[in-house]
């Protein structure tokens, strides 16, 4: 057995990547809510919002009014999702209310095509001045590469491909580059051979893992990820996100269910699994419908537990 991390960091990207596939809008009062809960949980990297079109993504309009509202704590990281030149001018108008940028682009030219309407090359083209911009602003950057392991319309995704374009974002600045299961498509075996050779590949930056649980497989995918010392991922409480592709996909990994294998796990991770439940709670309650995280109908195990009228 190889030697596991004894802790990780975790970005919440539920805010984000979680409501925008809300067909309803959540009004800015109780997103910031949500934020401040998940704030109280531990977590200290969270992606609260994007700075794509309003017409685009009705969900993530309020961006300038999200930022105004939250509270600023200590150590915590807000990271917004930038798509293009425009949204980092908007971004930059509230330059004191974040922390980090995200850009992102797909790994399969189909997905980019039809997720942005530009060439892999346009995109990278594009994101490498959002990210010179934002870091002569001080602004920690994050790239994210979609469809990593797989593209619903293309397939496989050679790794070489992916690592190429993790590598032009590493030399215009990211920092960190995330790998999205987007559709849900990774095995573990793909995913420990993806990372043994990125961690060789890509030494100088943080790798992340963004797994979806959309064909039951993100936390088997994270003990991959583990196994091959990556430290780093992304998930959304309450099992929050999906795709439109394929229809009626569940969405990322959920944090309470992650939270609470590290846990037993004994790795670290910062977060107050309860207090994480709660959040969780307040989000399905606000959505008003059942959310996909076991964790959250489960609870967290309960190793003292006396049997009550079971055997
Ligand atoms: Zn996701």
């Amino acid at each position: 057995m190889s030697e596991l991390p004894s802790a990780v960091r975790i970005r919440e990207v539920g805010p984000r990547d979680g409501f925008q596939n809300e067909p309803e809008v959540i009004p800015t009062p109780d997103k910031a809510r949500l934020i401040a809960m998940l704030v109280a949980t531990g977590l200290r990297r969270i992606e609260v919002t994007s700075f794509v079109r309003p017409d685009v993504i009705a969900q993530l309009a309020d961006a300038e009014q999200l930022l105004g509202a939250l509270e600023r704590p200590d150590g915590v990281a807000y990271s917004v999702l930038i798509p293009n030149q425009r949204g980092l001018e908007r971004a930059l108008a509230q330059r004191d209310r974040f922390d980090e940028v995200s850009v992102f682009l797909s790994a399969s030219e189909t997905h980019n095509q039809r997720n942005v309407n530009r060439s892999i090359a346009e995109s990278l083209t594009g994101l490498e001045g959002v990210i010179a911009r934002a870091r002569a602003e001080g602004l920690r950057c994050e790239g994210v590469i979609s469809t990593s392991f797989g593209c619903p319309y293309e397939g496989r995704v050679a790794p070489e491909r992916v690592f190429e374009i993790a590598e032009r974002l590493a030399g215009a600045g990211c920092e960190e580059v995330a790998f999205g299961d987007t559709t849900g498509m990774a095995n573990p075996r793909q995913v420990a051979e993806f990372f043994a050779a990125a961690r060789e590949r890509l030494a100088s930056i943080e790798l992340t893992a963004h797994f979806h649980n959309t064909r039951g497989q993100g936390l088997a995918n994270v003990l991959a990820a583990l196994e091959q010392g990556v430290d780093s991922f992304e998930s959304a409480f309450g099992e929050l996100g999906g795709c439109p592709v394929p229809p009626g996909s569940t969405g990322n990994i959920a944090t309470e269910d992650l939270i609470s294998m590290l846990h037993e796990m004994g790795i670290e991770t910062g977060v107050d699994l309860p207090i994480l439940i709660e959040a969780s709670r307040a989000v399905q309650e606000l959505l008003a419908r059942p959310l996909g995280a076991h964790v959250l109908r489960a609870g967290p195990v309960d190793w003292n537990a006396r049997p009550a009228g079971r055997r």
